[in-house]
């Protein structure tokens, strides 16, 4: 049984919804399905506890959210363990990368807003004026279940840290690690309802969340459509909304690449089972290359081995839900049927069975057809080919999406030039997935709109006020 954690207490539903595992089908919860009216407890927790957790100093919040990253780390195992066999992504990857991420989510928001959110002040004609980052309110935050806890905590810790209070609803396919983040604050005594959580679909749950009038913000990542209906309702009550949305990103190899470089950036972009929103799905390579580049991926991404993900030598997992795997596989039968060739999988895994996905490439994509276009999701990249550096740079822009792009080069001017042209959020010059919590990161066109991290976070999360003094000296509150 998996329940709501509303005003620091479980709230249970009269209705629920069963959590399965991607990786044998079993049900893992039966969880509470949040109804109207739960929701507005959620909100109303919320706002109650917002009255003295905005009081509360800068430096006990952040003891806070230091005690809660305690708690996270005490429980890597089975945070990790949890979410494995909730979304079907690598326990090695929770276990080394994406369960410590969460730790220092906590933990960078919490000495950010300590030591880094300021701005000095400044004079006019004798008049002091002075920044402050004050908390805005109640901060509804929507999460899809790719990245559950990682992309969760990215968003609460700052709104925390800012002194705001959350009302989280995790995506319904994976639920449970949202859950023990609940148990983890109460450990860490953080106050009651400053952090709720409210589970429940999309379309019901999330949907009456984000139409709530007493919303101060909101932040969502995942799909574009989404995305449109949560900017809807965050603009019929005029509230702030940071959307991270979709992409269809680019990776970019040039004839004067490392070219093991490029075919092991290019393979990692199966990790995950593709289910990665800043995946360079789309390969464009240097024609003059592209023979030698392809030998080398094809080698490389045939030496993948799929399976169970909590084994640690598995490279590929299953898809995370029975309707994302026929998504996946619509689209690239769709294509074949296009004319697309396969070099690699193009279909599901037979002898394994269950949600597991061949990784697949696929090449001779007709112009503008659907699979170059459309967000798949999964393990599928393109591979086309360019001649000249102008059209490798149209062929990465020609998408409604902006989120990353990818270049592989061995000159320097090139890179420059070439990254000054791409629309990105993001850019990766010899690397991928480099991430740093003091660097901006969002979308351009329909991967989103705003952008979070270091100061970029705080921007969102509060409500930006300059006070202006007569007499210079003086010290704002
Ligand atoms: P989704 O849009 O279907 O769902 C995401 C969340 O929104 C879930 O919690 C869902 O319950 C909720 N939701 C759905 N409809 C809603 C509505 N009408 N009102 C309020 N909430 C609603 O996305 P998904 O399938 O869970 O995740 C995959 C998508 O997320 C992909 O498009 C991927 O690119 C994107 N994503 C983006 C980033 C990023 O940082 N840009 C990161 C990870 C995933």
């Amino acid at each position: 049984m998996v329940d709501h954690w509303i005003g620091g207490r479980r709230v249970t539903s009269t209705v629920r919804f069963d959590d399965i595992s991607p990786i044998d089908g079993s049900v893992l919860a039966h969880v509470s399905r949040a109804c109207p009216d739960e929701v507005d407890l959620a909100v109303d927790a919320a706002e109650e506890a917002f009255t003295h957790w905005r009081r509360t100093t800068r430096e006990r919040r952040a003891e806070y959210l230091h005690k809660i990253a305690d708690g996270v780390e005490k429980r890597i195992d089975e945070l990790a363990a949890t979410e494995t066999a909730d979304n079907g992504a690598l326990l090695r990857s929770h276990l080394r990368g994406v369960m410590p991420r969460v730790v220092h989510n906590f933990r960078f928001f919490a000495d950010w807003l300590v030591d880094e959110v300021s701005h000095p002040d400044f004079d006019t004609r004798g008049h002091t004026n002075q920044v402050s980052w004050d908390p805005a309110g109640v901060c509804a935050l929507i999460t899809p279940w790719n990245a559950p806890l990682m992309l969760a905590s990215w968003k609460i810790a700052p709104a925390l840290a800012a002194g705001n209070t959350v009302v989280l609803k995790p995506a319904e396919w994976s639920p449970l690690t949202a859950s023990l983040l609940a148990d983890i604050t109460a450990e860490a005594e953080l106050p009651p309802g400053v952090f709720n959580v409210v589970n429940g679909y999309g379309v019901e749950t999330g949907q009456h969340l984000v139409n709530h009038p007493k919303l101060r913000r909101i932040s969502f990542t995942g799909s574009v459509p989404t995305g449109r209906a949560i900017a809807k309702a965050a603009a019929a009550n005029l509230v702030p909304a940071s959307l991270e949305l979709g992409g269809k990103s680019p990776l970019i190899v040039f004839a004067d690449a490392d070219l093991d470089l490029a075919v092991q950036l290019a393979v990692e972009q199966y990790d995950n089972a593709g289910q990665v929103c800043l995946a360079g799905v789309r390969l464009l390579v240097e024609e003059s290359v592209a023979a030698e580049f392809m030998a080398g991926f094809l080698t490389r991404a045939d030496a993948l081995k799929q399976g169970d993900p909590r084994d640690a030598a598995t490279d590929i997992g299953p898809l995370v839900h029975r309707r994302q795997f026929e998504r996946v596989d619509t689209f690239v039968q769709r294509a074949k049927a296009d004319g697309a060739r396969v070099l690699l999988g193009g279909g599901p895994n037979a002898e394994l069975g269950g949600l597991y996905y061949r990784p697949t490439l696929l090449t001779d994509v007709p112009p503008g057809s659907e699979i170059l276009t459309e967000e798949v999701f999964g393990p599928v990249l393109t591979v086309q080919t360019f001649r000249r550096e102008e059209e490798a740079v149209t062929m990465a822009n020609d998408t409604r999406f902006g989120l990353a792009a990818t270049l592989v080069t061995g000159d320097r001017e090139r890179a420059r030039r070439v990254t000054g042209q791409l629309v990105a959020g993001t850019v990766w010059v010899n690397c991928f997935f480099v991430r740093d919590l003091r660097a901006p990161f969002g979308g351009s066109r329909e991967s989103g709109v705003g952008r979070e991290g270091g100061n970029w976070s705080f921007d969102f999360y509060c409500d930006i006020k300059n006070t202006v003094s007569a007499e210079q000296g003086w010290r704002h509150g």
